[in-house]
C-alpha cells in the first residue's frame, strides 16, 4: 500500500522492514555458524528464535538507526538444512541477503502481499498471512521429506521463515527462490492456474511496464500453446504431475504455475532497433555540435540523413529503453548479475527442475540466456521459458480450520475435503499438458542459431 510516496506494509514503511529482516537475518546466520552442523531432528521444524534489536545495540544485536523490533526466525536448523540441501552455503547466503539493500517488486496478486528482491537476484522474500506462516510450518517436514527425495521439482524452494515484529505488529516473511532473472527480459508472464474462471489480467494490471497475464490472456496470446520438444515435454509433464501430487497431498490449492517467457527473435530485433537509435541519438547530437560551431543552418545537410533511419518509436518496446546511456551502464550492471548468478541455487534453473538424468547442453550462445527452456511459439518464433510453481501456502484444511496438527493434515480422512485439491490438480494438469503446452517432434532447423 502506497501512502504519501512511502510504500508501506501494516502501515510500516518498507524501508523499515527490508533494513529490519536484512539484521534480523545476518545475526541468524552468524549466529548458527558457532551451532556445529548436526543431523536434522523432528523437533527442529517447531523450534522458534526470537532475538529483539534494540537501536542502541545489545550484547547480542549491533546498534542501528531504525526503530526497536523483534525478529523471530522459525526453525532456524531445519532451513540452514535445507539451504545445505540445495548448495547455498551461509556466507553466500548472508552475501546475497544483506550485502546490499533489497528491491520492492509490485505485486500484481490480489492478497496485497509485498515483494522483495534480493539485489544479486536469487532470492524473494514475500510477506505471507499468519495463516500461511502457520500452515508452512506445519508442511515443512512433510515438504522437505519429499524435496530430499526428489530435488528436481518446480514447486518453491523455501530458504527461511521469518517474523518481523514492531510496533505490536507482525510482519511474517518467507524467503524462497526467485523464478524470473531481472537481467532477461521477459516479454511476457503469465500466472496459469488452468481456471478460466475471472481469469484476465486487470486493466491496472495490463497498463503495466511488464504485466502478470493470466489463463485468458493466455488462451488469446497462444491459443495454439506453446510447443515444446518431446522429450522437453515429457519431462515438463512428469514434473508437474509428481509436484501435483505432493501439493494434492497436503490439499493445497489455488497454486499457480508462473511462467516467463524470453523472446528470443524479438529480443534480437530489438536489440538491432536500440544501435539505429544509438546511431541515432549519436548523430544527433555531432548535429547539434556542428549547429553550434559553424551555425550550420539545417541538419539535413549532414552526410549521414538522421532522417532517413528507420524510426523505431512505433515499436513501443524501445521508447522506454532507447536512452543510450541509460542503457549502457544498465548492461554493465546485468553482466554482472548474470555472472553472480552462476548458480547458487542448484537445480533451481527451470530446465535443471524438470531435467533428471537429462544432459542439459544448450548452444554455448552469448544471446541465449542460461538456464531457461528452449521452446517456440505457433508462429516459429524462437522461445525461453522460465517456469515455476508459485503461491502453495493455501490448503483447503485451512480454510475449514486452523487447529489441526502435521498428522491431521496426512491422515485426514474428511472426503469433502480431499475432493476439491484433488480436482484442482487434475485440472491444472490438464491444462498444462494439453492446452498450454503442446509437443512438437524436434524444431524445424530453419532458426538455428549458427544459420541466422
Ligand atoms: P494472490 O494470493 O492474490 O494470488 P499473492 O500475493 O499470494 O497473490 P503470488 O500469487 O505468490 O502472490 O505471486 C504474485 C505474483 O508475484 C506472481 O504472479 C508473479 O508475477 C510474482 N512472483 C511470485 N513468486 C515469484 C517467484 N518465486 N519468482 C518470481 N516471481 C514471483
Ligand atoms: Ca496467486
Ligand atoms: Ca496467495
Amino acid at each position: 500500500v502506497a501512502e504519501g510516496g512511502e510504500v508501506t506494509y501494516k502501515k510500516i514503511q518498507s524501508k523499515q522492514i527490508m533494513g529490519s529482516i536484512q539484521l534480523g537475518i545476518q545475526h541468524t546466520v552468524g549466529s548458527l555458524a558457532s551451532k556445529p552442523k548436526r543431523d536434522l531432528l523432528m523437533k527442529d521444524f517447531w523450534e522458534m528464535e526470537s532475538i529483539s534489536f534494540p537501536p542502541d545495540g545489545s550484547s547480542l544485536t549491533p546498534a542501528h538507526h531504525y526503530s526497536d523490533f523483534r525478529f523471530k526466525v522459525y526453525a532456524p536448523i531445519a532451513f540452514r538444512y535445507f539451504r545445505d540441501l540445495f548448495g547455498i552455503a551461509p556466507d553466500d547466503f548472508l552475501m546475497s541477503m544483506c550485502a546490499s539493500p533489497l528491491r520492492e517488486l509490485s505485486n500484481p496478486g490480489a492478497s496485497g502481499s509485498i515483494f522483495y528482491l534480493t539485489d544479486d537476484d536469487e532470492f524473494i522474500i514475500k510477506t505471507v498471512q499468519k495463516k500461511e506462516c502457520e500452515f508452512l510450518q506445519k508442511l515443512l517436514p512433510g515438504y522437505y521429506m519429499n524435496l530430499s527425495q526428489n530435488p528436481r521439482t518446480l514447486l518453491p524452494k523455501f530458504f527461511g521463515l521469518y517474523c518481523f515484529h514492531y510496533n505490536s505488529k507482525n510482519v511474517r516473511l518467507v524467503a524462497m527462490n526467485n523464478l524470473l532473472p531481472s537481467d532477461i527480459k521477459m516479454h511476457a508472464k503469465y500466472d496459469l492456474k488452468g481456471s478460466t474462471f475471472r481469469r484476465k489480467a486487470s486493466k491496472a494490471e495490463r497498463q503495466k511496464a511488464s504485466p502478470t497475464y493470466k489463463d485468458l490472456d493466455f488462451q488469446e496470446h497462444h491459443p495454439n500453446g506453446i510447443f515444446l520438444e518431446t522429450d522437453k515435454y515429457n519431462a515438463l509433464m512428469k514434473t508437474i504431475q509428481r509436484d501435483c501430487m505432493v501439493l494434492e497431498s497436503f490439499q493445497i490449492m489455488d497454486y499457480s504455475l508462473l511462467v516467463g517467457i524470453h523472446n528470443l527473435d524479438r529480443a534480437a530485433q530489438e536489440k538491432r532497433e536500440e544501435r539505429i537509435l544509438n546511431a541515432r541519438a549519436k548523430l544527433q547530437r555531432k548535429d547539434a555540435n556542428a549547429q553550434v560551431v559553424d551555425d550550420a543552418p539545417e541538419a539535413d545537410q549532414t552526410p549521414f540523413n538522421t532522417q532517413q533511419l528507420p524510426t523505431v518509436a512505433s515499436t513501443g518496446s524501445l521508447v522506454a529503453g532507447a536512452g543510450a546511456g541509460a542503457s549502457t551502464s544498465g548492461a554493465a550492471l546485468n553482466r554482472t548479475r548474470s555472472m553472480n548468478r552462476q548458480r547458487l541455487v542448484a537445480h533451481s534453473t527451470a530446465m535443471e527442475s524438470i531435467t533428471a538424468d537429462m544432459d542439459v547442453t544448450l548452444e554455448e550462445d552469448e544471446d541465449v540466456p542460461a538456464g531457461g527452456i528452449p521452446a517456440r511459439s505457433a508462429d516459429d518464433e524462437r522461445l525461453i521459458l522460465y517456469i515455476g510453481i508459485i503461491d502453495i501456502l493455501q490448503s483447503y484444511r485451512l480454510e475449514k480450520k486452523l487447529e489441526h496438527t502435521f498428522k491431521s493434515i496426512l491422515y485426514n480422512g474428511d472426503t469433502v475435503s480431499v475432493c476439491r485439491p484433488s480436482f484442482y490438480a487434475k485440472r491444472f494438469q490438464e491444462a498444462m499438458a494439453k492446452q498450454v503446452f503442446k509437443k512438437t517432434p524436434t524444431f524445424p532447423l530453419k532458426h538455428s542459431p549458427s544459420k541466422r
